[in-house]
């Protein structure tokens, strides 16, 4: 069985048929009804939007011997013959191979012999801008005294590289990208014709990575519909073609940023590349997601905007109502700079990693949203209070009674009293530090324990990226993360300060360890 591809099979050959540039289809078809036909034609605008379509209809009517309203009758003599490529009144020459001087002087010599039919001869030009200047200079003498019986329609995606001489001799015609809705009712229109079931989602997603092209949504639809032919096209199944991931993976990846979890960011990434999708369409996809969380926060009722199930659509209010302008708009900023650079990058998952790192951590920048966001940190914690003001009671335990045996045999040794809450964080300081996010969890791996004045716990890193990744202003919120860690573990406060020694050697003879006073889970476990 011969599959024809659905943009050849559908291929508009009526006006009405021609979806999206209602605004270009009626001035042409006021022209032809009025008979005052222009001979040169430049029509822009992005792949995929009609251009030579509306050319060749046009074509054809100005050539048919019973035209309608809409269009070419198709049924007489000229229209068959343009049909089947028999007929020398329309002439399509693709400039990107036939862009020299040489091929545009054939083109004038043929215009000087009138049509031996029907009455004018159509030059249809597509990918203008590829010819070379000779070309555009020959090809301008006749733009300028055309015989009435010629018309150029020259098409192309480029109108930039369209020299100032031939722009000013043509009307032009602005192709619009095509919207999603437009795309995905022409889809289903076809769908019922080829009695195709479809979900309606599976169209919506297709229009959606069209991005405004009729031609590449017929395409991408063909794909789909030949891996799963004769079934019903579902929406997972047309992300499974597409290389596309579900929304749902989107709210999941959005909560781990929300958290600054890295950790869960990546290893969802990896969940991801196994699943063979594509990274640069998650990518794209992710943008999106992050730009339908800003028009929800925007305004309301933006249903039809945002394409996107009911339940997937409060899921988006709710983290929209959690996040900020301006983080939302720092994330769009993150990933559409991503956009740019993933394309064409050997390292493709490395860049995702590195985004998706920078949402996490804000400190990593340092323009005025990331700081913002880092304001907003601290004031989140501000308000939940996790920030350590108060001094921890001194001397004698918080909380009286389960007193682990191992830490009362200890105590002796102490030349001060160590708050229960400080032994627990001891004891347990190898699962703290295993359940911390990296790269935290790297720099504490080799920290040692001591006690601090007022009865703070005292972290000892060695001098270096570690001690530098607590110390100073500039870090003073890795500090704190650290603390609100150990706030959370024990639900006290627990204030923390960084010692830096240049050796164990040093720490050992200067500083308690309280690894060794009081025995860290691990040990008990030995
Ligand atoms: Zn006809």
């Amino acid at each position: 069985m011969s599959y024809t591809a659905l943009y050849r099979k559908f291929r508009p050959d009526a006006f009405s048929d021609v979806k999206g540039q209602d605004h270009i289809v009626t001035t042409l078809k006021n022209q032809l009804r009025a008979n005052r036909i222009g001979h040169a034609y430049l029509f822009t605008g992005t792949r995929g939007t009609g251009k030579t379509t509306v050319a060749k209809i046009f074509a054809k009517t100005v050539n048919c011997e019973h035209p309608t309203e809409d269009g070419p009758c198709g049924e007489c003599r000229i229209c068959k013959a343009i049909a089947a490529g028999a007929s020398m009144n329309v002439i399509e020459i693709d400039a990107a191979s036939n862009n020299g001087v040489d091929n545009i002087r054939e083109i004038i010599d043929e215009v000087s012999y009138s049509p031996a039919e029907g009455k004018y001869k159509v030059y249809i030009i597509d990918e203008v801008h590829m010819l070379s200047p000779g070309a555009f200079n020959a090809l301008l003498k006749t733009l300028e005294e055309p015989p009435s019986y010629v018309i150029f329609i020259l098409a192309t995606t480029e109108v930039h590289k369209i020299p100032i001489t031939i722009l000013s001799r043509c009307q032009r015609y602005d192709f619009k990208r095509i919207s999603i809705d437009i795309i995905t009712d022409r889809m289903k229109e076809l769908m019922d014709t080829e009695q195709v079931q479809v979900e309606d989602r599976a169209l919506r997603y297709i229009a959606k990575v069209a991005d405004g092209s009729m031609r590449d949504a017929l395409s991408l639809l063909d794909q789909c519909i030949a891996f799963h032919l004769g079934k019903e096209l579902t929406y997972d199944m047309t992300l499974d073609v597409l290389g596309a991931v579900d929304t749902e993976v989107f709210s999941r990846l959005l909560r781990f940023v929300m958290d600054r979890n890295v950790l869960g960011c990546i290893e969802l990434l990896e969940e991801i590349v196994m699943q063979g999708r594509e990274l640069v369409q998650f990518v794209t996809d992710f943008t999106w997601y992050l730009r339908n969380l800003m028009l929800v926060q925007t305004a309301d009722n933006l249903e039809d905007v945002i394409d996107m199930s009911t339940d997937n659509l409060a899921n988006l209010k709710e983290e929209a109502s959690m996040l900020s302008m301006d983080q939302i708009i720092r994330y769009i900023h993150i990933f559409s700079e991503l956009s740019g650079q993933i394309r064409y990058a050997a390292q493709k998952r490395i860049l995702v990693e590195i985004a998706l790192i920078k949402l996490c951590k804000p400190e990593m920048e340092t323009d005025q949203e990331a700081v913002l966001d880092r304001i907003r940190q601290v004031e989140e914690k501000v308000e939940n209070g996790i920030v350590v003001t108060a001094q921890m009671p001194a001397g004698t335990p918080g909380v009286q009674g389960g007193a682990p045996g191992g830490a009362a045999r200890s105590k002796p040794e102490l030349p001060k009293a160590i708050p229960e809450d400080v032994q627990e964080i001891v004891r347990k300081w190898p699962s703290i530090v295993g359940n911390a996010e990296n790269p935290m969890k790297m720099y504490l791996k080799n920290a040692r324990l001591s006690l601090g004045g007022d009865n703070k716990l005292m972290v000892v890193l060695e001098d270096g990226l570690a001690s530098d990744y607590f110390k100073g202003e500039a870090h003073e919120q890795n500090k704190q993360q650290l603390e609100s860690l150990l706030s959370d573990f024990s639900g006290k406060e627990i204030e923390v300060t960084i010692q830096t020694v240049e050796s164990n050697r040093q720490f050992e003879d200067n500083y308690v360890d309280l690894g060794k006073v009081i025995n860290m889970e691990i040990d008990e476990e030995e």
